[in-house]
């Protein structure tokens, strides 16, 4: 699983600590030093979790934590919050400020990793390696390989993404401008109608197997992925 990772937290060997054991862990990681900093790579890159440090210099990790969550471009970032304080009562602020997991000081990398794995797994699949199967149709992100009903399918890395967000988020409508955000990334400005494009394309290369029939049109809105009948 490679995710992009934003680490904010003010104490370098921290900071170097956590970003370390992310990277070996196959991610991507992002370093700020404050909030401050974090809203600005934030603005300009949308990264798939934050681990926030709960003590900052300046704008703290709480009312950093309270701006994602009031801005509609970001409220749906998932975060874990790091904190030196074990109290209960700071624990359930934290929960409330809207992050998705904490960790206390000191922590073991391998506490780390699996946390990250965890919040990952639940609030963004489709970053993590795990296989996905629905009706026979099988996507393994570790091997990049699709197959239907055991049968190997050629997909164009595009379609390949474009699938994999459509397989670990089933049963919803996404208009295009949501597909681009969560497929082609947040400010990458491509047409709407590229999406139109790559869903043709995915159609045809889920064609041999009849499994095209899983990625529904749904008038007006956009497009649906569903084991049901459309
Ligand atoms: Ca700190």
């Amino acid at each position: 699983m490679a995710a992009t990772i934003l680490v904010v937290e003010d104490e370098p060997a921290i900071q170097e600590l956590v970003a370390c054991n992310l990277e070996l862990a196959g991610h991507r990681a992002l370093r700020a030093e404050s909030a401050e900093q974090a809203l600005q790579m934030v603005r300009d890159e949308l990264p798939d979790l934050i681990v926030l440090d709960w003590m900052l210099p300046g704008i703290n990790g709480v009312e950093f934590a309270r701006r994602l969550r009031g801005d509609k471009r970001t409220h749906g970032v998932p975060l874990i919050m790091l904190t030196a304080r074990a109290e209960e009562q700071d624990k359930l602020a934290g929960l409330e400020t809207g992050a998705d997991d904490y960790i206390t000081k000191p922590f073991s990398p391998r506490e780390l990793n699996a946390r990250v794995k965890a919040v990952l797994r639940r609030r963004s699949p489709q970053v993590t390696d795990d296989l996905v199967e629905v009706g026979g149709l099988q996507l393994d992100p570790a091997s990049h390989r699709v197959t239907g009903n055991g049968a190997p399918l050629a997909l164009g890395p595009t379609e390949f993404r474009l699938l994999h967000f459509f397989m670990t988020h089933p049963e919803r409508v996404y208009t295009r401008v949501q597909l681009l955000d969560q497929v082609w990334g947040d400010h990458v400005f491509v047409e709407e109608r590229t999406v139109d494009v790559h869903i043709r394309r995915l159609r045809k290369a889920l064609e041999p197997t009849g499994h095209d029939n899983l990625v529904q049109t749904v008038r007006s809105s956009g497009y649906r992925f569903s084991a049901a009948a459309g």
